[in-house]
This record gives C-alpha cells, structure tokens and sequence, in this order.
C-alpha cells in the first residue's frame, strides 16, 4: 500500500509511562510530525527502562528506515538508551570533549548553587557527552543531547531525551541534522487534506466512502478518521501520484456533508472562532454553571486571545447566578436552574456585566447525581446572545459520565460561537 514511502516507527521509554499515572506525549507528537512529512508510521511502542525491553524492541522496529526514541537520556546511571543505542548500531561510545564542555556551561550555574558541582557534576557530564561513534549530536535544550546513529544496513536512529518540552524544542534540530535531512530528502511529499466536520457520525462517513469508493479508485489514499473534541476528522493521505484523487475525494466528501463542515484546510474550531471574534472585533464573556470556567479556559488557550475574550464568570450557586450575572431569582425558581431560560440569563448577565458584543450562558446537570426525569443527567441548557440581537440556544442530552458532559458542553459551545460569529452552516452546530 505504502510502497514508496520509507517507514518510521517511535520508541518512547520511560517506566513511569507504564504505571498510567504520566500520559505520553511524545510518541504521539513525533507520530504525527513524521506522518505529515510523508513517512509511513508503523508503530508507536511503549516501553519501559529495562536495557533488554529496550533491545528487544529495538530489533522489533529494526526493518524500519527511521527510529526515533524518547527518553532514558539523563546523567543518572538508570538512563540508558544511548548506549543500547550504540550497542545496537555496532557504534562504541566515545566522549565527545568539546560537548561535554558545552554541557558543563550549561548546568554549572545551577549546579553550584545546588552545591552539587566537582566530581558528581564532571560524571554526569561526561555522560551525557558520550556519542556512538559516526554518530550525530542534537543540540540539547534542557542538558540531555539528541543522537542520531545509523546501524549499517539498518534505521537511521534518532535519540531524544524524555521531556516533552525538550524533545519539541529539539524536534526541528533532530529533523535538520544530516542523517534525517538526507532520508527526508528522499521521503515524497504529499500534502495531506484534513477535513472537520460537527454532529457527523463516524458511520455517515463510512458510508459516504463507501459510495464514492463506487466510482472513484480510493486504494492510494490512506484514510483515517478520528473523533476528537466532538469533531469528526476526516485525515486524506495521498501516496505519491495521488494528490488529485485525494483532491476529489475531498471535494465529494465535503459536496455531501457541507452543512456539517467545520473546516476544510485543517484549521481547528478554535482557530476559526479567534479569528471570526478578532476579524468582526467582538469581545466574549462567559457564564458558566456546569462547565466550572472550563470554556473561558478554553477560549484563553490561545495566546492573543486579550483581543476578544472580555472575561467570565463561573456561577455555580443560585445565589451567584444573581448576585454576579443578575440573574433574577424569580426566574430560577420558576424554571430551576437547569433551564434554557437560565442558560439565556446568564449569557446576557455575562455580556452586560462585561460590556461584551457575545455572551455565552451555560448550565446543566453534569451528573452523575441531580438529575431528574425531566432534567436527566447530560441535560444541559446552553444560550449565546450578541449585541446585535442574535439568540442561538440548545438544550441536549449529552451522553457520557460527568468529564464527558463538562468537555462536550465547552465544545458544544464552541460550535455556537462559531454559528453566532457567521462561520459555518445552520448545522454544524451539535
Ligand atoms: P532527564 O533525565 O534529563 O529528565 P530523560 O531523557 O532521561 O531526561 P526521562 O528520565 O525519561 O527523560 O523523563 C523525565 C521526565 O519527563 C519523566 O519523569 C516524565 O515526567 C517526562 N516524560 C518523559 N517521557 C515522557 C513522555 N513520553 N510523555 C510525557 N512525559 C514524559
């Protein structure tokens, strides 16, 4: 299927990776980097510090034209990746001077005031300045250099220390380093399309293929689809040569669905809904219930978003409902706080407290207690009101345990907003 694209495979190591208390992020970021630069990804495997689990899954990936490992690079005996790297290569390990030279500068300051300078700090250092020979040196960016070694007739291996921030900050150099510029080099590029759409079951889209399939030959594209943030991702990977069949396929999948697109050039719904704030020059604020503050995170996670987000308010209590977003009284305890007529007071309560041109009301019963017949657990009243007099409310059913509710309420939202600010269609929405 793959035939002409070379294949990558990504080791994370790390025991605590095991234990299910830290969450990798390394395999998949490195995974979908390669991905997109047009190698086939094979495997992403997870093991943990043992030197012959690592070995072993070494040879396991062996067949690969690219590895790249996370993890086990630090100064401390226990981190032992770049040696089984070595060994596995066929490369001795030699100390590289000039390296740990520029190691030492980098952690001699710190390392004095730890009072942990002389003999340990000269052990460490050397190391971690120890580089199989033929090898390449990562620049580090914490004090853990990258490798990246070929074993003859084998991959070429790319060693990158553990933390995620070091191993993103490493990640252009690693690409940029000779060995994986020269295999990039000969890696064919194809573009891939990623379509989003919202309230678009994965079987309409299995479906939607498989008629298409009918008439348009999809053997040279990969598909993936993918739920995510309440999203369907439809992921168009074309082999090489198969650009415009992956092209047409996305203009037919789009054709049947358009009142469900989010995006068709791979921007995400926050992306569009910054952009469609800061483009009309509207400000949001929120008054959340439920959702505890979740969708003003949300709308702040993006830097720059001063420029359109007013602030918000999370009014849990009846009695902060009225006191913060002047909610009345009366109005809960006629329609109960869970109600589309709360979700409204509290939207224009934000926008007026704040001066706002959107606000956005939510409450609902997040569960897993509190729910009643007519107001089930996943029941959440949602309202987003402008200053130009547009009202869009909903009040579904979401389904899942209380995280689920919280989560697909922030997204539900977001979806609203981006109806309010003219993005997307009557439909994209649920
Ligand atoms: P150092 O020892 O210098 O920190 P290292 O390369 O040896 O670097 P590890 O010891 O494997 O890195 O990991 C250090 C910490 O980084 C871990 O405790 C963990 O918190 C985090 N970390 C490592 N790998 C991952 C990963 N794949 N995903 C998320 N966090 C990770």
């Amino acid at each position: 299927m793959s035939e002409s694209r070379p294949t990558a495979s990504v080791l994370v190591t790390g025991s605590e990776l095991l234990t299910g208390h830290v969450a990798d992020a390394n395999g998949p970021f490195v995974a979908r980097s390669l991905g997109d630069l047009g190698f086939a990804v094979r495997r992403v495997l997870l093991v943990g510090d043992r030197p012959e689990d690592l070995r072993t899954a070494l040879e396991f990936v062996a067949g690969d034209d690219l590895v790249v490992t996370s993890g086990g690079l630090g100064p401390t005996a226990d981190d032992l990746t770049a040696d089984v790297v070595a060994e596995f290569a066929g490369a001795p390990m030699e100390v590289d001077t000039a390296l740990q030279e520029r190691i030492h500068a980098r952690v001699a300051g710190w390392a004095a005031r730890a009072g942990w300078d002389g003999p340990a700090l000269d052990a460490a250092t050397a190391k971690q300045a120890r580089v199989p020979r033929g090898g390449s040196v990562l620049e580090p960016v914490g004090t853990a250099p990258g490798l990246a070694v070929s074993r003859e007739g084998g991959p070429l291996v790319v060693v990158l220390p553990g933390p995620p921030r070091e191993l993103t900050g490493m990640w252009p150099a690693a690409l940029a380093a000779e060995p994986v510029a020269v295999l990039l080099a000969r890696t064919p590029h194809a573009e891939p399309t990623l379509l989003r759409f919202a309230g678009l079951p994965e079987s309409e889209i299995a479906e939607t293929l498989r008629v298409i399939g009918t008439d348009l030959d999809l053997s040279r594209v990969e598909i993936t689809t993918c739920l995510r943030r309440s999203e369907l991702e439809v992921d168009l990977h074309p082999l090489p040569g198969a650009e415009p069949v992956a092209r047409d396929l996305a203009e037919r999948i789009v054709d049947r669905h358009r009142r469900k697109l989010i995006s068709d050039d791979g921007s995400t719904t926050d992306e569009l809904v910054a952009d469609a704030l800061a483009g009309r020059g509207w400000t949001v604020a929120t008054g959340e219930s439920c959702t505890g503050g979740l969708l003003a995170g949300r709308l702040v996670d993006r830097s720059g978003s001063s420029a359109y987000v007013a602030g918000g308010v999370v009014a849990y209590s009846d009695a902060a409902k009225t006191a913060l977003l002047d909610v009345p009284a009366a109005l809960v305890a006629e329609h109960g706080a869970v109600s589309p007529e709360v979700a409204r007071a509290l939207a224009d309560g934000a926008r007026a407290r704040f001066g706002a041109d959107v606000g956005v009301g939510i409450t609902g019963v997040a569960g897993p207690g509190g729910g009643t017949e007519a107001k089930p657990v996943g029941y959440v009243c949602f309202c987003v009101t402008t200053a130009d007099g547009q009202v869009i409310a909903r009040d579904p059913q979401l389904p899942g345990g209380r995280a689920d509710v919280r989560e697909r309420s922030v997204d539900l939202a977001m979806h609203l907003l981006l109806r309010v600010t003219g993005v997307t269609g009557p439909d994209a929405h649920r």
